[in-house]
């Protein structure tokens, strides 16, 4: 693929460009860009939320079945091009292409679980105290949904949020990450095919202010982002203050406590896949890793091992296990987190080979004190930090200093360590025995503390709650005429 790909903007059902464009880049081959893309701008967000506005009332009248034929028809589609689709995600994000292979094949998933949710009813009945009277509830969409997502997930994100807000009958206008914004194109041009009407699904590329105008638009019901704190908070701010509706998946450190007792076959490659995999670019990835005396010493052997045995290079190459970062960007942060690290003392236990070039960086393990920086601040990249607790009760504790809450893992086969860690943990997602990350996408998701907004979770049942507006009816028979 070169710069032959060429995005679009999607505007009620047609295909848009601006005078202004943008040039999509590889991370890992720099001098070969993926394409190029419009830049809009407020007048772009304009058109796209009138017409996700007009679409609106025709939309949410359409029969469970006519939204469930399209988004099983969405799924097939995706699947159809998987390696398409797979290949585009590596070249724009820099994910392996193993990686992308499951993240495509997970948003076909997203669609076709929300396609059975779409025939499922939410309703429910209520008894009352007036004889022959029936409380229920009934379901009506939120409206027009606005959908800011981060890079890191360039389409599993997207699904995750478009596939429940059609569902519900929702009108949709997207704005994703400047970062991927060929891999969104081809999402809509899937959408498009499989025959959602015009207006229903609107896609807008371009800068972070773009995002802010959908957020500001007084048409547009609710926000569903996932992507920074400081995004999020003041997406959240502006929302609430003109009494929308607003779902936020922000940022993470997620902790994996060692304890005396764990399995130490199971536990290595579990932490060191929610460490570095996907490059460390994960909103639930292992960042602090806490051991217990009893298995600390062989546990961070056995982690050197690991981590210095890691492949890094070009997603494409059969047999990498660990990409560039996003951008060169995302690699100075992430140099200036390790370079913080180093002098405040923290110990380099590992770290692999990296190549040359502007976005490759070695995934590096740290030991050190839960205080320093890379104990506490959210670096999006491969740096983990081996932390030393004196006893459970410390590592809990440890575990739970940190403003964020998103997931934690507990390595232990005892029963009652397991049921401590799920009711002590401040965390929304919360795995034994396995990594920090992945999720099943019919359960749901969401993080406590600064990790997420207080609206309903995301994925599974709990999905249809933020999309829709609950009504309560009271309803007595009438006397016959
Ligand atoms: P980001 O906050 O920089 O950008 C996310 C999206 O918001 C992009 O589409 C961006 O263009 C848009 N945006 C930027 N400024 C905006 C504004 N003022 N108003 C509205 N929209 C605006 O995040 P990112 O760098 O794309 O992604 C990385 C972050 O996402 C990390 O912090 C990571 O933890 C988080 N993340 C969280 C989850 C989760 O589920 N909790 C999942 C993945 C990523």
């Amino acid at each position: 693929m070169t710069t032959s790909e060429t995005g679009a903007h999607l505007i009620d059902g047609e295909w848009v460009t601006s005078s202004a464009t943008g040039i999509s880049m590889n991370p890992a081959r720099p001098d070969e860009p993926v394409g190029e893309y419009p830049l809009g701008d407020g007048s772009t967000v304009a058109g796209a939320v009138g017409a996700a506005t007009a679409a609106l009332g025709d939309w949410a009248k359409t029969s469970f079945g006519t939204r469930a034929k399209l988004m099983e028809q969405t799924a097939v589609l995706i699947e159809s091009r998987i390696e398409e689709l797979a290949t585009l995600c590596t070249l724009e994000e820099g994910k392996t292409l193993p990686e992308s292979r499951g993240e495509v094949a997970l948003a076909a998933e997203t669609f076709r679980f929300h396609a059975g949710m779409a025939k499922t009813s939410t309703e429910r009945i209520f008894p009352s105290p007036t004889p022959g009277e029936t409380i229920r509830t009934v379901r009506s969409p939120l409206g027009v949904v606005g959908v800011i997502t981060p890079w890191n997930f360039p389409i599993q994100i997207p699904a995750w949020k478009i596939a429940p807000a059609l569902a519900a009958g929702n009108t949709v206008v997207w704005k994703p990450a400047s970062n991927t914004p060929l891999l969104a194109v081809a999402l809509a041009r899937i959408l498009h095919e499989a025959g959602f009407p015009p207006g229903v699904v609107n896609l807008v590329l371009g800068p972070g202010s773009m995002g802010q105008a959908i957020v500001d638009d007084e048409r547009v019901h609710g926000i569903t982002f996932t992507g920074s704190v400081p995004v999020g908070v003041g997406i959240r701010d502006a929302v609430t203050a003109r009494n929308g509706r607003v779902q936020l998946e922000l940022g993470g450190h997620n902790p994996a406590i060692v304890c005396d007792d764990a399995d130490l076959d199971l536990a290595v490659p579990a932490i060191v896949a929610g460490a570095m995999g996907a490059t460390g670019q994960k909103c639930t990835a292992t960042r602090r890793i806490i051991a217990t005396p009893g298995i600390r010493d062989e546990l961070t052997d056995r982690l050197i091992s690991a981590v210095s045995a890691l492949q890094v290079g070009d997603g494409m190459h059969a047999g990498i296990g660990i990409g560039p970062l996003v951008s060169p960007g995302a690699r100075a942060e992430v140099a200036e987190a390790y370079d913080a690290a180093v002098a405040e003392g923290a110990e380099i236990l590992a770290a692999a080979e990296a190549p040359a070039g502007d976005c490759f960086f070695a995934p590096t393990l740290f030991a050190g004190s839960p205080d320093l920086s890379l104990g506490r601040d959210e670096v999006f990249g491969p740096l983990s930090l081996v932390i030393a607790a004196d006893s459970d009760d410390e590592a809990f504790a440890m575990a739970n200093d940190t403003e964020f809450g998103l997931s934690a893992s507990v390595f232990t086969n005892d029963l009652w360590r397991i049921d401590r860690a799920l009711h002590e943990l401040q965390a929304g997602v919360i795995k034994i025995n396995a990594p920090t990350t992945g999720t099943e996408l019919h359960a749901p998701f969401g993080g406590d503390k600064a990790s997420s907004g207080h609206a309903a979770r995301e994925q599974g049942d709990t999905a249809v709650d933020f999309f829709t507006r609950t009504r309560t009816a009271y309803i007595r028979p009438g006397r016959p005429v």
